[in-house]
């Protein structure tokens, strides 16, 4: 193998290609027998948990109070026994011990690439990544894709934020890597949409990354221009930022809207390879690439790991990452697991129904938890639907409020079909959710599109209870 697993961190032969014909870039890694594979994971977990015990005052503070160490690492269950990592604890650290925090586990004058959180929540994280991190990152990535498909006769559109934002760059170097095309278009320009479409056309590239809203805003974009999107020939089209590739109706969406292969990714910046979650082409859910980050579903109370079926948060845990490798980081996204055979072959673990939700996403009408991501599913199954919606959820008197702003189809322009729509809508989502909303139909196009993470809901009833408890004498 182009791979020497007998020193930590593993060197790759950065020459090594599979011949194009082939389906697997590592066969003897992602088809080998799941016990085989295990030893030799709890191999680079032993290595990888001694090098943050030596290096990072910040693992072993928290490891000596909760009793464990590399000592104590005799198995892959003992993992269970070692505490998890918040992502708010990495920026009290970074707060205390700027800029990388008490988790670097090279010299600052070692980080070859500084990069960030995209700060939509709370003190940006800084992520300091080392040279030789960074060049394994592009092997993980590189493999990774190859099983999405890519090939080095593709060329990349990537559409998406070349900013502090990891993901592009990640998408970036293992398309380089791979050997394909890339193209790195970026996003977030205004009038930027309109200039990639127009550079698609011309370059025809054959494969898109970006994040799902966008890459149907790209779509809509096209049909403006009078161009059919599946015009541009994307064969494989590859997603993270948002669950909405694992959505089963945005799926077909994606797949109907361009013909080409929908392929969900995606785990967290902090973990970055992130494509260690990822569809391979057959597209049954996302394999756990276990052997490059290790990915435990465990219970969001408890943090116990969860058997295959059960509901829980993805726990991941680097293998071979020397900078600030992430030893047990909480998702907070919500996943199932199963080790039910996959056509392609791999034997890793899937995440079938992907990462249908956050644990701070959901929200309670009438004492049941909803999903945004059931909604999106919901809808996107109805003729008529016009593509985009927003929910509102309010407190009248007692009683919660749900209404559902959903766009109509320009086809669906007659209020007669609007009645339908309407009563279509209510109907299903009701069956789905369990809770009766209220649809207000709007425009096509009314509602505004995101070039990044969408944000879908409005819950207006802290704001509420604020002001009810402010009209108290
Ligand atoms: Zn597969």
């Amino acid at each position: 193998m182009s791979v020497d697993l007998t020193v930590w961190p593993p060197r790759y032969d950065r020459a090594y290609r599979p011949d194009p014909a082939a389906e697997y870039w590592f066969p003897e890694l992602e088809c080998c027998d799941p016990g085989t594979r295990d030893g030799l994971i709890l191999e680079k977990l032993r290595r990888q948990v001694e090098w943050a015990w030596r290096r990072s005052p910040f693992y072993r503070r928290k490891w000596e109070a909760a009793g464990v160490s590399p000592a104590t690492l005799h198995s892959l269950d003992d993992l269970a026994k070692f505490p998890v990592v918040q992502k708010a604890e990495l920026r009290l650290s970074q707060a205390a011990a700027p800029p990388y925090g008490e988790y670097l586990c090279i010299e600052p004058g070692e980080v070859a690439r500084i990069h960030g959180t995209s700060g939509t929540t709370g003190r940006p994280t800084v992520f300091g990544i080392g040279r030789e991190d960074w060049e394994r990152i592009g092997e993980a990535h590189a493999r990774i894709l190859w099983g999405a498909g890519l090939r080095p006769d593709d060329r990349v559109l990537i559409a998406s934020f070349f900013s502090l934002y990891l993901g592009s760059w990640g998408a970036l170097r293992g398309v380089e890597r791979l050997g394909a095309t890339a193209f790195p278009f970026g996003a977030g320009v205004p009038g930027q949409t309109l200039m990639a479409v127009e550079w698609a056309r011309e370059l025809k590239p054959t494969a898109f990354y970006g994040t799902p809203s966008y890459a149907l805003h790209f779509a809509e974009t096209a049909r403006r221009e009078g161009i059919d999107p599946e015009t541009f020939g994307f064969r494989t089209l590859f997603f993270s930022g948002e669950p909405g590739a694992g959505i089963p109706a945005t799926k077909r969406l994606i797949e109907e809207t361009f013909g080409g292969r929908c392929v969900d990714m995606g785990s967290m910046a902090e973990m970055t390879p992130w494509m260690t979650n990822a569809e391979c082409r057959a597209r049954t859910g996302m394999h756990l690439w276990q052997d490059l980050v290790y990915t435990q579903v465990c219970d969001p109370g408890t943090f116990a790991p969860q058997g295959p079926g059960a509901e829980g948060t993805p726990v991941y845990t680097h293998l071979e990452r020397t900078s600030q490798p992430m030893i047990r980081l909480v998702s907070g996204d919500l996943a199932r697991w199963t080790d039910a055979p996959c056509p392609c072959g791999r034997t890793y673990p899937r995440l079938p129904d992907g990462l249908y939700g956050r644990i701070d996403d959901m929200f309670i009408v009438r004492g049941e938890n909803i999903y945004p991501s059931a909604i999106e599913d919901t809808l996107r199954a109805i003729e008529g639907f016009g593509g985009e919606f927003r929910v509102v959820v309010s407190r009248r008197e007692t009683m919660d409020e749900f209404v559902i702003h959903a766009e109509y189809a320009p086809s669906h322009a007659d209020p007669g079909l609007q009645g339908k729509l309407r009563a279509t809508m209510t109907e299903r989502l009701r069956a789905r959710l369990g809770v009766h909303p209220v649809v207000e139909l709007v425009a096509a196009g009314a509602l505004p599109r995101t070039e990044f993470k969408a944000r879908r809901v409005v819950d207006d009833r802290d704001l509420y209870r604020r002001s009810l408890h402010g009209a108290r004498p």
